[in-house]
């Protein structure tokens, strides 16, 4: 990781370089991955580019490349990898934003276990039907908007 990547003050940083121990499990060129300290569950773990930006957008493709992989890769390595609907499932998040929920200002994916309704991650879903019309409208312009980014 190069220099311009860190954040000297960052505890994601600080834990990618080493400097705070952490529970590793995997690190690529451009991931770091660690139990959480605080896990909603059993497994609970993260996955962290090693880029120091706050939020998604501000991370490099690069440095995004090997994150569901290794994401991936440990969802099996904790069983997870149920081929059926039912029994234990998991969710991958990523906060961006105080009112995302989002208190470490490094970007990182939670790799959750759902093995019950209780533990893990709880999801309030305050979804309703849309108009089509509204969806087209927005479509439209998203559309639009796609080739300035
Ligand atoms: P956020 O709410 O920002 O999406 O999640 C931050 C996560 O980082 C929390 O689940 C919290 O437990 C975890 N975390 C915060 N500080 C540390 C730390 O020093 N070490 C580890 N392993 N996890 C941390
Ligand atoms: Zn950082």
């Amino acid at each position: 990781m190069n220099q311009m990547a860190t954040e000297a003050s960052c505890i994601f940083c600080k834990i990618i370089k080493n400097e705070i121990p952490s529970f590793k499990l995997i690190e690529t060129e451009t991931v770091y991955s660690f139990l959480d300290i605080q896990p909603t569950t059993t497994g609970h773990l993260l996955v962290v580019p090693k880029y120091h930006g706050a939020k998604l957008h501000n991370i490099p493709d690069a440095y995004l490349k090997d994150i569901l992989p290794v994401t991936k890769k440990l969802a099996r390595t904790l069983g997870l990898d149920v081929d059926s609907p039912q029994g234990d499932g998991y969710n991958v998040l990523q906060n961006n934003g105080r009112i995302a929920h989002q208190e470490v200002d490094h970007v990182h994916f939670h790799l959750i276990p759902k093995c019950d309704s209780v533990t893990g991650l709880g999801v309030g879903w305050p979804a309703k039907q849309a108009e089509m019309k509204d969806l087209a409208a927005l479509h439209e312009e998203l559309v639009r908007k796609l080739d300035d980014k």
